[in-house]
């Protein structure tokens, strides 16, 4: 029997692609193909489902945040799409958690200090960082990630916790996003980049947060106006920033590199081995499950 056509636009874990080449045909160009599997840098618009044509079923994303793919006119095709929440949830609050640290110990900082040879002796104001106990922690978007980071940031470090979320919850203090931005010490971000979250945090919202406050993004680079982010930072307005997604990645904005109150990390929140292997598996699956005429677990649409 003739196997079913997918298109995978980028590698993913082994994990993932043995389960697929058993099964379909690999294909070099999206044209004619069933299923599509796609990273969260590969753009999926309607060019790229007219260019597959009438017979694609299935776009699997790999990655949660599915804001890459135009959804709509994917629906409008009857075109399934799907993406891998969950499995990565713990990971990304464990690189929120680490960023928070990095910013507030000044640990890359420090590093950096360090290997430069600057290091002379142990001195009472030497790189002097802030504590997390009894801090607020303000989060935006209270979903599956900012869950997971409030859990850890209160019972590890006995964090105070407000949020800010469309969805109220009941286990911790909900608060309107002015409240958060003027009373928390940690900001950290966690809503899906919609056109409602582009820019949510701008020039006048980071004009409200306190002076030895730290903003923190492991969402979206799109959620911040980075422009003005460089200049809040620049002019000490906030204390710091810690930043896993850019606006235009990899590009980052200009000045941004020069600051020593920011820490940067390439996208890597979710990047643990055993994740990685997990997401394969489930973009893997949904993509399979799909292609049988079985609804996918994760499907968005
Ligand atoms: P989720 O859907 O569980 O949580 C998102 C939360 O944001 C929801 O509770 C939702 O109600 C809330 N929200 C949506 N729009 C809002 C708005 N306008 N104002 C306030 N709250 C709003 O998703 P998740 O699994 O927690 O993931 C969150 C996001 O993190 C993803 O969409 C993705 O973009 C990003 N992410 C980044 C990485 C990384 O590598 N840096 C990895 C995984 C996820």
């Amino acid at each position: 029997m003739l196997k079913k056509k997918i298109f995978i636009f980028n590698k993913i874990p082994d994990a993932g692609l043995k389960m697929l080449e058993s099964k379909y045909e690999f294909s070099k160009s999206p044209k004619g193909v069933e299923g599509i599997l796609c990273l969260l840098t590969d753009k999926i618009d309607s060019k790229i489902m007219d260019q597959a044509g009438d017979q694609l079923k299935v776009i699997s994303n790999y990655a949660v945040g599915y804001n890459n793919i135009d959804v709509e006119s994917a629906s409008k095709r009857n075109i399934m799409v799907t993406n891998t929440p969950g499995v990565l949830t713990n990971t990304v609050a464990e690189h929120a958690i680490g960023l928070i640290l990095s910013i507030a110990q000044r640990i890359p900082e420090a590093d950096r200090f360090v290997r430069a040879g600057k290091f002379k002796g142990w001195e009472p104001m030497l790189l002097l960082g802030a504590d997390l106990r009894g801090k607020t922690l303000g989060i935006i978007g209270m979903g599956r990630i900012g869950q997971s980071v409030a859990k850890i940031a209160q019972s590890g470090f006995g964090m105070e916790i407000i949020y800010y979320d469309k969805f109220k919850n009941d286990k911790y203090k909900f608060a309107p996003i002015k409240k958060i931005l003027k009373k928390a010490d940690f900001i950290s971000l966690h809503v899906p980049l919609l056109p409602s979250t582009r820019h949510l945090i701008g020039r006048k919202e980071l004009g409200l947060m306190k002076k030895t406050a730290c903003l923190i993004n492991t969402s979206r680079g799109p959620v911040i106006n980075e422009k003005a982010l460089v200049k809040a930072l620049r002019k000490k307005q906030i204390a710091g920033a810690a930043l896993d997604v850019f606006e235009n990645e990899p590009k980052l904005s200009p000045g941004l590199k020069k600051l020593d109150n920011i820490v940067l990390t390439p996208h890597i929140a979710s990047a643990s081995v055993e994740t990685r292997d997990k997401m394969a598996v489930m973009a893997a699956q949904n993509l399979i499950d799909a292609l049988e005429g079985k609804k996918p677990k994760n499907l968005v649409n």
